[in-house]
């Protein structure tokens, strides 16, 4: 086992793989901007090293210093959390060469899932159920209008680089292909420094279903079942759930095969999630992400499972501490995303927290880095906390999640909260019934 790991990263996912290291008896190594010279993340760890100034381009996407500063602190591992390095197999293949382990998977499975024109091709080859659409990559608008043509609109236009809800553009018709064709090129080639599209057949009322796999990077993969993220604001998750209201427990166990058997088969090693999306009973991938999520504390709720801790554990090669059989599912759990944001504009709002209170009680977990007097600086992404309820079932997950809302204080800014106030009197939430668009829809109407 490692005797000491750096988090190449911040906030509250920094805290979270600091915690797993802590309980596992591995020093830990923060790494920090200027601008996050008093945060959290630096606090808590064991040592803490300054990487650069405050844009992430300069300090937690510089490979440069966070390779210097593992070497310095005698850091044998790199735990990426999600976002920054997280998904970069040059970061990956650097750490390599650089004789450091990188707590994840290989620069290969990285890259290969990273191009979703590739990533989908290989997933087809595993067997695994993909969405309507082109052949690989379409170069030009002749073929674009061939494939609209085909499969019949609406379509959606998506960057093969794309990510965080970016370079992906719909066209309802013919005539509305040349605009979405090019502006789905350029934002691919401005966001990802790559203009590669290609088309699928857009789904009118899908929900958005994703697998959880783990491997342990020896031909061994288990799934451990799926969460619903249906509720979206601009392809951007924003509430998760576990199990799925509208998975059944031989459909769930039936799709996790496929994705577990898929990833066993290519030795994948650590956490991954396989995304889908779910219409008339009727599963779609979309692409896989090689790391570890955001929303995986309701996973771990309702397993009973540690996922830093696992990956943690492969990374050192001492395997995984489960078998498919061994996970049960107990409960439902439900996360929200508290952003530091001002609804219903959801405009960014950094700023001094003037006074906080984290919710707690029975089944309550609050992932944050806050803290009373914190200045969020205005550098970095939106979300401050991730308020994570875990219940026997679903209603008892709604009224808890109720509860522990009401307990939350963030004094000084303005947060998302106010939005999940609203989303528990709807009963399209109570009842679960809603798909990707349906939260689009109600923000539309109610602001
Ligand atoms: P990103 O990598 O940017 O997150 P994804 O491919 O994972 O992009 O898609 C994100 C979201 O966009 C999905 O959860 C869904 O809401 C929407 N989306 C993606 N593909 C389609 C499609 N074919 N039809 C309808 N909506 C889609």
């Amino acid at each position: 086992m490692f005797n000491k790991i750096l988090i190449a990263n911040r906030g509250e996912i920094a805290l979270r793989v600091i915690r797993a290291a802590r309980e596992m008896g591995i020093g830990s190594v923060a790494v920090h901007s200027t601008a996050d010279a008093d945060a959290m993340h630096v606090r808590m760890a064991d040592e803490a090293i300054c990487i650069g100034p405050a844009p992430g381009t300069q300090s937690y996407l510089n490979v440069a210093a966070i390779i210097s500063a593992a070497e310095i602190t005698g850091a044998e591992a790199i735990h990426p959390g999600y976002g920054f390095l997280s998904e970069n197999a040059n970061f990956v293949q650097a750490l390599q060469d650089h004789g450091i382990t990188f707590i994840g998977p290989t620069a290969e499975h990285i890259r290969v899932m990273g191009d979703k024109i590739t990533a989908k091709d290989t997933m087809k080859k595993l067997g695994v159920p993909c969405v309507p659409g082109s052949d690989g990559g379409v170069p030009d608008l002749e073929t674009a209008y061939q494939v609209g043509d085909d499969i019949g609109y609406p379509v959606i236009i998506k960057a093969t680089a794309g990510g965080g809800g970016k370079g992906m553009k719909l066209a309802n018709s013919r005539d509305e292909m040349e605009n979405a064709f090019r502006t789905a090129r350029s934002e691919g080639k401005s966001n990802f420094g790559n203009d590669e599209v290609y088309i699928e057949k857009y789904l009118g009322r899908p929900r958005h279903i994703e697998i959880q796999v783990f491997g342990d990077g020896n031909g061994r993969a288990v799934h451990l079942g799926e969460r619903d993220c249906s509720l979206q604001r601009r392809h951007q998750k924003v509430f998760e759930e576990a199990p799925g209201p509208a998975i059944d427990e031989a459909t769930r166990a039936k799709i996790g095969k496929v994705c577990a058997d898929a990833v066993a088969t290519i030795d994948y090693a650590g956490a991954g999630t396989v995304e889908f999306l779910y219409e008339d009973g009727e599963f779609y991938f979309i692409e896989m992400n090689t790391r570890l999520q955001v929303e995986h504390p309701v996973t771990e709720a309702i397993f009973g499972v540690d996922l830093v801790r696992e990956q943690i554990n492969v990374a050192a090669g001492l395997g995984m501490s489960f078998e498919q059989d061994d996970l049960k599912i107990n409960g439902h759990a439900i996360e929200v995303r508290i952003n530091a944001e001002k609804v219903p504009e959801f405009t960014p709002c950094p700023g001094k927290i003037t006074q906080y209170h984290a919710p707690g009680g029975l089944g309550v977990r609050m992932d944050s880095a806050l803290y009373d007097g914190y200045s969020i600086p205005p550098y970095y992404d939106s979300l401050i906390g991730k308020l994570i309820v875990h219940a026997p079932d679903r209603p008892a997950a709604l009224a808890r999640l109720k509860r522990a809302l009401g307990e939350l204080i963030v004094d000084g800014i303005h947060t998302t909260t106010p939005l999940f106030h609203a989303l528990l009197e709807e009963d399209a939430v109570l009842t679960g019934d809603y798909n990707i668009h349906w939260l689009e829809k109600w923000l539309e109407a109610n602001t």
